[in-house]
């Protein structure tokens, strides 16, 4: 068993049924993402449309690309055929042209809308009162091509479990505030997607629903 099957199986073993494993594979060879397939692992989470498409076709069909990274709008058109979830919806002009593009191949697409919560201002994403007022406009549920299913966050990058532990709990509360005042309850609205390599025990504990991990299984990446 190569180092990558060993670790998809670890960290299986001790995620809660009810929490699904992306596994971040950016920058790693597609080697590496077929030991991660032969030990069973379908859900793939890349971070740069280029990378996406080169190794779409290398892959079997049944994998599942989630995209997790920012993504700009003339990107959109290309990406849309090949994902089944984008974490990382961080404008209203990004819903815009998602719904655009999707309508034009006949396709409902999976969406979470990220938020900013660290404290770091490089973060992309919305805040709760952003989320709030796009809703209230009515647009956020007015594109047709478009199923939010949930949140995506990062916690900010820092050596403080307390921290990190504050950030989760935001998210998980704004998840919460937006499933009960804008989305109804709606069963489909389901996604907390929060937890990375370093804090993704935190995130769990914090109501995770998704967690998105690269180097723990794959190693450190070459950039
Ligand atoms: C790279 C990346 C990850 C995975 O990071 P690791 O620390 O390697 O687990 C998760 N989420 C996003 C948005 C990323 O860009």
């Amino acid at each position: 068993m190569t180092d990558v099957e060993g670790h998809i199986k670890s960290i299986k073993d001790e995620l809660p049924d009810n929490v699904v494993l992306v596994a971040v594979s950016k920058f790693h060879p597609i080697e590496a993402l077929k030991a991660a397939y032969d030990a069973g692992q379908r859900i793939f989470g890349e971070s740069r449309v280029q990378e996406l498409l080169t190794k779409y076709p290398q892959m079997p069909k049944d994998v599942e690309w989630h995209f997790i990274g920012h993504l700009q709008t003339n990107k959109v058109k290309s990406l849309i055929p090949m994902v089944s979830l984008i974490h990382s919806v961080d404008t209203e002009k990004l819903l815009e042209v998602i719904n655009t593009e999707a309508a034009k191949i006949g396709k409902v697409i999976d969406v979470l809308l990220q938020l900013h919560v660290a404290k770091e201002t490089t973060k992309f994403g919305f805040t709760c009162d952003d989320c709030i007022e796009l809703a209230s406009s009515g647009k956020l549920l007015s594109f047709q091509n478009i199923r939010v299913r949930g949140v995506m966050g990062m916690a900010t990058n820092i050596d403080d479990a307390q921290i990190i532990r504050t950030e989760f709990k935001e998210i998980h509360n704004i998840f919460n505030t937006l499933k009960e005042k804008v989305f109804n309850g709606k069963s489909s609205f389901d996604i907390v997607s929060m937890g990375m390599s370093d804090d993704y025990h935190i995130a769990i504990e914090e109501g995770s629903t998704m967690v998105r991990i690269g180097s723990v299984i794959f190693g450190l990446r070459e950039y």
